[in-house]
Parts: C-alpha cells; structure tokens; sequence
C-alpha cells in the first residue's frame, strides 16, 4: 500500500480513550514531536496494536482523508523488551519519555533526541553491565547538550573570562552552566547561590567528557563511588535546574530507587 507519510518514531506517551483507542504521543526524527490517533488497536489483527505502546520503536504509516493524516499501520522496529525484566529500568525509561515529551517539539528537527533516548534505551534494555547512574546522567547531560543547554568549560560563568586551568575549589553555578574562577572567588561579596555546587575535579571531567564526546562514546567512563553520587546528582540538578521543571516520573524513581 502506498501511504502519504511514513515515519520512525518512538512512542513516549500513550492515553487509552476508550476500549478500542488511544492516543498517542511519538517523537519522530523529521517531524519531532507527534500526537497520533490509534483507532481500533484492540480489533483482532490490528496493524496497529503491537506498536502502539509506551517505548515502543516503529514505522509509522499514514495515509491522508480529509486533509488529515490517519494512521493506519505500524512497522516494529524495536519494543526494548529487556526493559520488561527491571522495574527500575521502566521507571527510568519512563522519565526518559517524560523529558522527551517535554523538550521536543512539533515539526522540528528531534533526530538527536530521538537518537538519544534510543541509545539510553538500548542500554537499559540490552547492557546490563552499564550502570543505571550513568546512563541516567549521561541522558541528562546529552539532553542539555542538544536543547542548547551545554555548560560552558573554556570560561568563568560570572565573569566570563577564559579559564587557564581549574580553579583549587570548583563551584559549579548550575542556573550560569558553568564553574567560576579563582579571581571571583576571592571576592569578598562571593557568595555561591543556592544552586552554586561544589564538585571535584573528577566530577568536572565527567561532566565535561559527556558533554563532548559523540553519543557512542557517552557511556565509556569511569568514576569512583564517591564521585559517582556527587555526578549523578549534579546531573539531575542541572536538568531540573535549567529546564525549570518538575518530572514526576523523576519523583517516582528518586523515591523508590535512588540509593
Ligand atoms: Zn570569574
């Protein structure tokens, strides 16, 4: 069958509108964020039922009525089902697909978050020695990274001059995205603000190697026990911080998962 569009994208939301429908949100490469009718996806042998779920990865097919595209097929790609075998995998994948739902928009370009969130639910799903801390924040961080949100490394977040080296006590101010020298710090009024951190130089390389290495690369590094807490939550911090947002689904995984 010749179809109007057809595209891939990743199911982030789903809303059953009664017995037979649902409604669902898709993050696609080419057209970022979609909201998509799935009609009848409990008929039996519905094109549409096994991909109209939460993570679900496929090839959405619609043809155009009425000036309107209606989907009416869907190509499994990927459904992640190592995820089903952890339940602090789902609710991280879930927080993945609360921040994509948030951040990507319609008709725009999402190709690298799409790519993202694949990669992190991939790792969850099939890399069960990658640790969950770090694809959590290396998911965090990529994020900023690719909503324009990059912490700065080459120069003061106050003052905005080049930084040489690292500075003896590293704050991390996360509303400035980034650290500040040694020359504001000695000022008499330097105060740190609420959101003024102070991290160790393992941290700061940690950060900064997430930030700046391709998405392939995220997930190869190495950090101490101690260094790994105070990473992990920096990077929560400044997701949070920057977006000035709220996830519940955050909420629900600090809650029941968070060491
Ligand atoms: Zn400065």
């Amino acid at each position: 069958m010749a179809y109007d569009l057809t595209i891939d994208g990743i199911v982030v939301k789903e809303l059953p509108l009664n017995d037979n429908d649902k409604l669902l949100t898709i993050i696609t490469g080419k057209k970022g964020k979609m909201t998509v009718l799935a009609k009848g996806i409990k008929a039996v042998n519905s094109k549409r039922s096994a991909g109209a779920h939460l993570f679900c990865y496929s090839e959405f097919c619609f043809v155009k009525r009425d000036d309107r595209l209606w989907l009416d097929a869907i190509e499994v790609k990927d459904t992640f089902s190592g995820l089903s075998n952890d339940i602090e995998s789902v609710a991280l994948a879930s927080y993945f697909c609360e921040v994509l739902s948030e951040v990507c928009v319609e008709e725009n370009e999402e190709q690298d978050m799409l790519r993202l969130i694949l990669n992190c639910l991939y790792a969850l799903a099939n890399l069960t020695a990658k640790p969950k801390w770090m694809i959590k924040a290396a998911f965090e961080l990529q994020t900023m990274c690719i909503q324009g949100f990059a912490p700065n490394f080459d120069s003061c977040a106050l003052c905005g001059s080049e930084l040489k080296s690292l500075p003896k006590h590293i704050i991390f101010e996360l509303t400035q995205g980034g650290i500040v020298c040694d020359k504001c710090m000695s000022e008499e009024t330097y105060e740190p603000t609420k959101d003024g951190h102070k991290i160790s130089p393992e941290t700061f390389e940690a950060i900064k190697y997430v930030c700046t290495v391709p998405q392939a690369k995220m997930l190869s590094f190495k950090l101490d026990p101690f260094a790994q807490k105070e990473f992990s939550a920096i990077c929560e911090h400044y997701i949070t911080v920057q977006l000035e947002k709220k996830f519940r689904t955050l909420d629900y995984y600090t809650k029941n998962f968070a060491k």
